[in-house]
């Protein structure tokens, strides 16, 4: 996830990769119309991302909102899921 930070991507360009990824790993598991995605996924997603990226879109967008890329569905994350997110994972 570092590199993407050097790459000079925005918060919103590493959300919509993250998507993206989703959308990748649910065509190679051939779900076809049904999707598995869910908030919950969205958040390990989001907890992958670096202290710095977290800390940023918590800051400077106050919220979060995925598409899946796959359904469309959107999944909204407020800043104080986000700031839930930063907690539960320093406890790991
Ligand atoms: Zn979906």
């Amino acid at each position: 996830m570092s590199t993407l930070i050097q790459e000079g991507k925005t918060p919103e360009e590493i959300l919509n990769i993250l998507a993206q990824g989703t959308e990748q790993i649910l065509k190679r598991s051939d779900i076809s119309y049904t999707c598995n995605c869910s908030k919950d996924g969205f958040i390990k997603s989001l907890s992958a991302l670096d202290e710095d990226t977290l800390h940023e879109i918590i800051h400077e967008d106050g919220q979060a909102e995925i598409e899946c890329h796959f359904c469309g569905k959107k999944y909204l994350f407020s800043k104080e899921e986000l700031k839930q997110i930063q907690v539960n994972r320093k406890k790991k």
